[in-house]
């Protein structure tokens, strides 16, 4: 825990922690000595993690990176951090992030930008993380903290996972509570471990799931002891390649790093086959009608009075001119475009066209993963990302140019799937990049051990 506040002190250019809590770290540390003196105590006691900012921590600020979050500290714990605390995790601090987890980047933040520690050879460019837990991403891999948590409402676990040479698990929905993690999108949204590697992964993400009676789609399922799993023995498995997940203009080095992987696994003892998910190519644009809808109806509570930021009134001001005032002061610009999408196509006269469409293109996405589950297919290996880190500054101007960076991701949220991003391979330039492997739900054991495979 020294080593990592030091680290984490010198490291402040990377813009990776946007509140440190060295006292809060240190106490958990000391008492987690003793839990390892008096014997017994889990593999996570005493570990530092950092902790993204979307998760409230009690006393903590907590602001989801968001200026209408200003001064909030949480009276209560999220499920997750405090099932990581009961194992003797240590909190360094909260990690950066885009604004409500809304981007691919990490530019959204009100904090700015957390920077990519990889370059591109000799060169200085800076480089973005990924996004959303840009700043879990970027403190795992320079070395701030051991492990760090992440959400994934579209891929904001795996993304930054492959930019960054880590790994990143986004588990089936409702595997971990989501009771305290402040929401983007409900139906979208899972908490998941980003790790040095895939064991690290399954010690984490044992500690953070389990059944939470406070959250109404945690399932009621057993927690199993996923490091015991990984055996890396995958004899006798079929890997599925969808044929819909080669892009045009993909760049020959993930085209390269997919057919790698392929054989790694064939080499291993796996079957591989081509599969089919034919309805791919609505996902980009279902993603896009649901995650917004969802979102702007739970961004309605920030409404200046219950939480964080209020804009200074006039004299003569009303209610309707507090609202105003503070949303258009509080949330940025890509949170504003996500709540005036989001009311649109949940507004009475473009509902059916736009959501309830999405919700049933959404089933057929589902579907498609079903039968291919039902054809004997244990996992589906693709690409996490259709290109290595880019530089910070380029896409952020175009909204749409960000959002096809998450084409290989948003499927899996869609279908409430786990899924993994493992660091495989480097492009030309010696950046990082990531295989993404889906498995069939509750199964991460599985996935996990396939991942390990990779690794
Ligand atoms: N990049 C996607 C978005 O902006 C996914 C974000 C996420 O997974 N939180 O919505």
């Amino acid at each position: 825990t020294d080593a990592c506040l030091k680290a984490i002190d010198t490291a402040d250019a990377l813009g990776a922690f946007v509140h440190k809590t060295p006292e809060l770290a240190m106490g958990q540390a000391k008492s987690a000595d003793d839990r390892i003196k008096a014997g017994g105590a889990p593999d996570l006691c005493g570990i530092p993690l950092g902790i993204k900012d979307l998760f409230c921590t009690k006393g903590v600020p907590s602001q989801a990176a968001s200026a209408i979050l200003n001064g909030f500290k949480p009276e209560y714990e999220s499920t997750v951090t405090s099932q990581l605390f009961d194992a003797g995790a240590v909190m360094l601090g909260k990690l950066n992030m885009d604004e409500f987890a809304m981007g691919s980047s990490n530019e959204t933040s009100t904090y700015g930008n957390a920077i990519n520690p990889w370059r591109r050879g000799n060169d200085a460019t800076a480089l973005t993380p990924g996004g959303s837990s840009g700043g879990s991403a970027a403190a795992v891999a320079a070395d701030l903290c051991l492990a760090a948590t992440g959400t994934d409402t579209g891929g904001s676990i795996r993304q930054p996972a492959a930019f960054t040479g880590i790994t990143g698990i986004k588990p089936t929905y409702g595997r971990c509570s989501r009771w305290g993690i402040v929401a983007f999108a409900s139906s979208l949204d899972q908490a998941g471990p980003m790790t040095k590697d895939v064991r690290d992964a399954a010690i984490m993400l044992e500690a953070m799931c389990g059944h939470d009676p406070k959250d109404s789609t945690s399932a009621d399922l057993p927690v199993p002891n996923f490091e015991a799993m990984l055996t890396g023995d995958i004899r006798g498995k079929t890997i599925g390649i969808p044929r819909e997940y080669r892009m045009d203009g993909m760049p020959d080095a993930i085209e390269t790093l997919w057919s790698e992987g392929r054989c790694m696994l064939e080499d291993a003892g796996a079957a591989i086959k081509d599969i089919s998910l034919p309805h791919t190519k609505y996902a980009l644009p279902t993603y896009y009608v649901i995650a917004p809808a969802e979102a702007s109806s739970n961004l309605a509570r920030y409404d200046g009075v219950r939480y964080g930021h209020r804009a200074k009134l006039a004299q003569g001001d009303g209610i309707t001119d507090m609202y105003e005032k503070t949303r258009a002061e509080g949330f940025g610009p890509e949170v504003q475009r996500r709540v005036m999408v989001g009311t649109y196509v949940l507004s009475a006269g473009f509902y059916d066209a736009y959501y309830n469409r999405a919700r049933k293109v959404r089933t057929l996405i589902k579907r498609d993963f079903e039968d291919v589950f039902a054809q004997g297919v244990d996992a589906i290996l693709t690409p996490a990302t259709p290109s290595a880190a880019f530089e910070l500054g380029k896409k952020h101007v175009d909204p749409v140019e960000m959002y096809l960076n998450d084409v290989f991701t948003v499927t899996v949220n869609l279908a409430g799937l786990p899924g993994i991003s493992v660091p495989t391979g480097v492009d030309s330039n010696g950046l990082p990049l990531g295989l993404q492997l889906i498995g069939r739900p509750w199964e991460e054991g599985d996935l996990l051990n396939t991942a390990y495979a990779l690794e």
